[in-house]
């Protein structure tokens, strides 16, 4: 079931957005069994994103097919170290406190940590991240830090039924996106779209989705 779910998403989501480049598909992993998880992996996932440290923690070893780890929820600094050297890409860097940490802990260890900044787009009070307006400061200051390499911004559309709105939203990031880029940010990825809003994000120039619902069905809070 969840095999057959990734491989026709795999064929619904174009393989490169309205900008020629390659979507990447995140299955967004929280509350989910390392079975379950395998199983999307044996579908096609390449990628996966975990929410919670302790999660990432416990199912880590149970992982197989050596997939690419994301880390996409909110981190706190005092739990940098269990994901050092074990995350590909923190999407959820939405403070400059945790950018400092990350920076100094990477350092210590010798790694250097691949990040996106992330945007509070629709200016939630229930969401982190910076005001899009702030973004060229916060990506000055975020790299000139060590061992921090800046790939590019992460952003949650809110929960909202006017497409209208949600469109507009999702071009304002794609144009602060690539405007930071023709000022030599040297961007990859664009994170933004979840089960609910993903095609439209694509379609305004998304290039990494972060899908949980889509591929495991409604997630079970009552369990753990
Ligand atoms: C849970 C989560 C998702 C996936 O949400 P769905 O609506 O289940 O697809 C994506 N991004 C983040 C940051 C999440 O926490």
């Amino acid at each position: 079931m969840i095999e057959e779910k990734v491989k026709s998403l795999l064929k619904e989501i174009p393989a490169t957005n309205p900008f020629g480049e390659k979507v990447t598909l995140v299955a967004a992993v929280k509350l989910q069994t390392a079975e379950h998880i395998n199983r999307a992996i044996c579908g096609g996932v390449t990628d996966i994103g975990d929410n919670h440290v302790q999660e990432f923690r416990d199912k880590f070893n149970e992982i197989k097919g050596n997939p690419r780890r994301h880390f996409i929820g909110h981190l706190q600094t005092n739990k940098i170290k269990y994901l050092l050297g074990k995350v590909d890409l923190y999407h959820s860097v939405d403070r400059y406190n945790l950018a400092e940490e990350l920076s100094r802990k990477s350092a210590q260890a010798g790694v250097t940590s691949n990040i996106l900044i992330q945007i509070n787009i629709g200016n939630e009070e229930t969401k982190g991240g910076f005001a899009l307006e702030e973004s060229e400061e916060v990506f000055n200051k975020i790299s000139a830090l060590p061992a921090l390499n800046v790939e590019g911004l992460m952003a949650m559309l809110p929960f909202d039924r006017d497409q209208a709105l949600l469109r507009r939203l999702a071009k304002a990031m794609r144009e602060k996106y690539d405007g930071l880029n023709a000022k030599g940010a040297n961007f990859k990825y664009l994170s933004m779209g979840m089960s609910g809003d993903w095609k439209l994000c694509v379609e305004e120039g998304s290039n990494m989705i972060r899908l949980g619902t889509s591929i495991f069905g409604q997630r079970n809070y009552q369990k753990t």
